[in-house]
């Protein structure tokens, strides 16, 4: 594999490569990951946090001080997330960036158009987001459901033509734990309280003991993704 920085322009020339990447770095720590491609590809990097857990901004900020973490607020994040995001910023000094729908105002839609909903708060700021990014760090993890079991670490985001990174891909909910404790590391109140999975609060319920994970996410409707990473 060559050594020389990639551009943009080059990644779908490098399908091979990148795959020849995903598959080097299965077993490395998140921080070496992260350090490994942000010095690889020259571009602007960005890392979306959804603040479920610290584990992502910590390893990110870590292993590349200064890098551009960014919160996406729906307006509609459990008041817990942002005093969360709050403490990590706190705790490890990291630049934390929040961004916001591009045009809508607090409505209803999440009551009458879920997948609306999620494409005006969260996928089209996202979008904005990313516009000249080379390089998009996520914390999507294998163990987070069917939909996400086969997760690369690294693949092409061939529509916005960035590398998207999952650092976190091959983590377990133990390893999560692990990192925590490894690193002193504080959790956000909800997981204390049967929320696995946290988004926004009218989408998101606790679940019971032995259910699915994403069970309380969109509870009672077929949607399982927010559009963020389909
Ligand atoms: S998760 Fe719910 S409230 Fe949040 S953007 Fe999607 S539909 Fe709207």
């Amino acid at each position: 594999m060559t050594t020389s920085t990639w551009a943009p322009e080059e990644f779908s020339a490098r399908l091979g490569e990148i795959a020849e990447l995903s598959a080097e770095m299965e077993s490395a720590h998140p921080g070496e990951i992260i350090s490994r491609v942000a010095g690889l590809v020259d571009g602007p990097a960005v890392v979306t946090c959804s603040f479920e857990d610290a584990v992502l901004a910590h390893a990110a900020a870590t292993a590349v001080p200064g890098i551009d973490i960014v919160m996406i607020d729906t307006q509609y994040l459990f008041a817990e997330t942002h005093w969360f995001a709050g403490e990590i910023q706190r705790a490890t000094g990291m630049s934390l960036r929040v961004v916001r729908p591009l045009t809508v105002q607090p409505d209803n839609l999440w009551q009458t158009d879920t997948e609306a909903c999620c494409r005006v708060r969260k996928v089209e700021p996202l979008n904005a987001l990313l516009k000249g990014a080379a390089v998009w760090f996520t914390g999507v993890r294998r163990v987070d459901g069917p939909t996400r079991a086969s997760a690369p670490i690294v693949s092409l985001d061939s529509v916005r033509n960035v590398l998207k990174v999952n650092p976190l891909a091959t983590f377990t909910d133990e390893d999560i734990a692990t990192y925590e404790l490894l690193h002193g590391l504080p959790r956000n109140p909800l997981s204390e309280r049967g929320y696995p999975s946290i988004g926004c609060w009218p989408c998101t319920r606790p679940v019971a003991p032995g259910e699915d994970k994403r069970a309380g996410r969109w509870s009672g409707q077929a949607k399982t993704e927010c559009g963020l990473h389909t």
